[in-house]
């Protein structure tokens, strides 16, 4: 939305929002679009499956409480991120702890939690079990299976191979029988193959042979799937050239497995837990221009934001081929693109790109560069600490 020649966030004039917020650089989540985005999902998939929030995507803990209201649980990885969880008003039994590195005390802090643990390896499930017997607490696990096939056409793989994620999926019936005899709350299976995916064919896949493989593993657990957890792996677009996600047709498909899945077992909740597809295409980043220069013919606007702050849109965060995300000037939305910009950031290091070569309105100092797809994998991502520049702040509106 425009006014004034202004982009609208939140309901806000730009201009108005750097005022309010004070400085530049800084991110707004616009909380109106995460809840469009939760209530479109929700029409599309099937009325009985849960929509889980993974926090990692965006830890911020005023939008991990809007997400609280909105979804059916948080997902979290770390200690750090279940303290913010913990704080909202989601209930224990629906926020859930993966990762494959986690410390005992972590563990602990789980346990004592309420919350259910993802168990990603045999020593880990072996450690879970003498923290209960010492605490007298009894544990939630889930097993999450790193399986056999991959997500495929996915843009980051965690299942299928070797991984370093969950246990093999050859190895459950042995694990499962071990669960039993430690006398853990066994409540069900978490499989996740994969993330940043466009292509729905590659989801709907994914999605049955989760929901297959639960099936085949269930003789072997020690009592009924309570949770399945299939994963996510729904994508947005973010460069020229992609299409949005048909998460219509990953719904339709999902239906029918999951009718499927009833008949044998009627108890199972179906699972999806979903970043970036949430928060994603809700957030901007907004930094300022401080420098205007040419040389050797091309314009370069240095601005007073960059990789430190926004990682991902410098192109450093897993991309092969640096690609722009789509930026624009954020208080001149009416004009022409009649200039063609690198915009880079304040750092030392040729790295500090936020668009190579991208024809925008001609903008002046003091002129607001806007990133946008940038919910998701953003500040939280970025290593704010690299040459010692002032931190942004972080809006939700
Ligand atoms: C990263 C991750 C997610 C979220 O992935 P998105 O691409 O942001 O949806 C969900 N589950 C697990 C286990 C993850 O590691």
């Amino acid at each position: 939305m425009i006014q004034d020649n202004n982009l609208i966030i939140g309901g806000i004039k730009l201009t108005q929002l750097v005022q309010r917020v004070g400085q530049t650089p800084f991110y707004a989540y616009d909380r109106q679009l995460i809840t469009n985005r939760v209530t479109e999902l929700r029409k599309q998939m099937p009325p009985e499956l849960k929509i889980h929030y993974a926090m990692k995507a965006n830890p911020m803990p005023a939008v991990v409480q809007h997400m609280a209201g909105i979804v059916d649980g948080l997902d979290l990885a770390s200690a750090g991120e279940m303290k913010v969880a913990l704080d909202t008003t989601m209930p224990k039994g629906q926020i859930s702890m993966a990762g494959p590195g986690k410390r005992p005390q972590e563990l602990m802090q789980a346990i004592a939690a309420g919350i259910t643990i993802n168990v990603e390896s045999m020593h880990e499930l072996e450690t879970i079990a003498q923290l209960c017997e010492q605490s007298g607490i009894q544990a939630h696990v889930a097993i999450r299976i790193n399986p056999a096939f991959e997500l495929k056409t996915s843009g980051i793989k965690m299942g299928g191979g070797p991984k370093q994620f969950g246990i093999d999926e050859e190895r459950l019936p042995e694990v499962l029988k071990r669960v039993n005899g430690l006398g853990l709350d066994f409540n069900g299976f978490h499989i996740y193959s994969g993330s940043q995916n466009l292509k729905a064919e590659s989801i709907i896949e994914a999605q049955q042979n989760s929901i297959d493989l639960a099936i085949s593993l269930s003789e072997y657990c020690p009592s009924p799937i309570q949770k399945l957890n299939i994963g996510g792996g729904y994508g947005i677009p973010y460069f020229p050239g992609e299409s949005p996600l048909d998460t219509q047709q990953v719904g339709d498909a999902l239906a029918k497995s999951m009718a499927k899945l009833k008949t044998s077992h009627p108890q199972t909740a179906v699972i999806i837990e979903l970043g970036r597809y949430l928060i994603g295409e809700a957030g901007i980043y907004v930094c300022q221009v401080i420098e205007k220069k040419i040389s050797r013919g091309q314009v370069f606007l240095v601005v007073n934001g960059g990789l430190h702050h926004h990682l991902a849109a410098s192109g450093n965060f897993g991309q092969v081929i640096r690609k722009n995300y789509p930026v624009t000037i954020g208080n001149k939305m009416n004009a022409l693109k009649n200039e063609t910009v690198n915009i880079v950031g304040p750092l030392c290091t040729p790295l500090d790109i936020l668009a190579n070569k991208m024809e925008l309105p001609e903008a002046e100092i003091g002129d607001l560069v806007v990133v946008f797809q940038s919910g998701a994998y953003g500040y939280s991502a970025s290593p704010k600490d690299f040459l010692s520049q002032p931190m942004a702040i972080e809006v939700l509106v």
